[in-house]
């Protein structure tokens, strides 16, 4: 092995065991070699050009729930988090919830808590709960840092290509983003989210809706419902080119449910709103 190898390998290392943190959430380690600091403001920028470049649907009810429902999630992860001694989590977080007039049948959240629902899925959640099961399971992939594993993981591939250059720098930060999040129109998470990263984001946003008071039972339905908006000749819904579902989500939906209820309890929520 050469020196520069040796080094190259010495500093990846280091490099990898600086950037690991445990993730409150699903209390795995995990890499991140874009911090918060650097993939934040790059998000928090394109979102604000995804909102130029879009209608913004303001005012009706609608837009209002998608707001009261956005609201009410991040206040059950704050309250989540702050329960389980983890005060400053969300603290680089600027939640912010929009409803985009456009009939692709998709939901997402960035890093740092940027989300947007369609008006095209709004048929599918078919009511505020199912709003909040979207809700939940979007906003769960953004606190389990799902996208900063994926950008870290396409960049350690590229590290035999970067010999000699391996701290992070923001524009290479910026790069990585784009590559994994789409830019432009339809901007979005492009590639599909991997089997245990859509469980744990399932699991995730199923406590998240119960603690904010919407019937997690609920969740299998919603995705009963966009499973069957794919059949007959239709197009399958954007958000499982994102989100590849299968048959044991459903089931793993329900089984989970009741452990969610019994969680909300220990939040004060006894009833789920109607
Ligand atoms: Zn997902």
């Amino acid at each position: 092995m050469t020196k520069l190898k040796v080094t190259v390998l010495v500093f990846g290392f280091v490099l990898i065991a600086v950037s690991c943190a445990t993730n409150p959430f699903t209390g795995k380690q995990t890499i991140a070699l874009v911090s918060n600091d650097q993939l934040f403001p790059t998000a928090f920028a394109q979102y604000d050009q995804f909102l130029t470049e879009n209608k913004v649907v303001t005012g009706t009810k609608d837009a209002q729930m998608i707001t009261r429902v956005g609201q009410r999630i991040a206040v059950a992860a704050e309250r989540w988090l702050s329960a389980n001694g983890h005060h400053s989590y969300l603290n680089d977080y600027k939640w912010e919830y929009n409803l985009v007039d456009d009939e692709t049948v998709n939901a997402w959240c960035m890093p740092g808590g940027k989300i947007v629902f369609y008006t095209g899925i709004l048929p599918i959640a078919q009511s505020e709960t199912g709003v909040a099961a979207i809700m939940g399971h979007e906003v769960a992939h953004a606190l389990a840092n799902h996208g900063q594993q994926r950008m870290s993981a396409g960049m350690l591939q590229q590290f035999g290509a970067v010999a000699g250059n391996i701290a992070i720098q923001d524009n290479q930060a910026r790069d990585a983003f784009n590559q994994y999040y789409g830019v432009g129109s339809q901007l979005g998470v492009m590639l599909p989210f991997s089997r245990s990263h859509e469980a744990e984001a399932d699991k995730i946003g199923l406590y998240l809706m119960a603690i904010a008071g919407y019937n997690p039972a609920e969740a299998a339905q919603l995705w009963k419902r966009m499973k069957a908006s794919g059949g007959s000749g239709q197009a399958p819904p954007e958000i499982l080119s994102t989100h590849p579902s299968n048959d044991s989500r459903i089931a793993n939906l329900t089984a989970l449910a009741p452990a969610a209820a019994v969680e909300a309890q220990k939040f004060g929520v006894s009833k789920f709103r109607e």
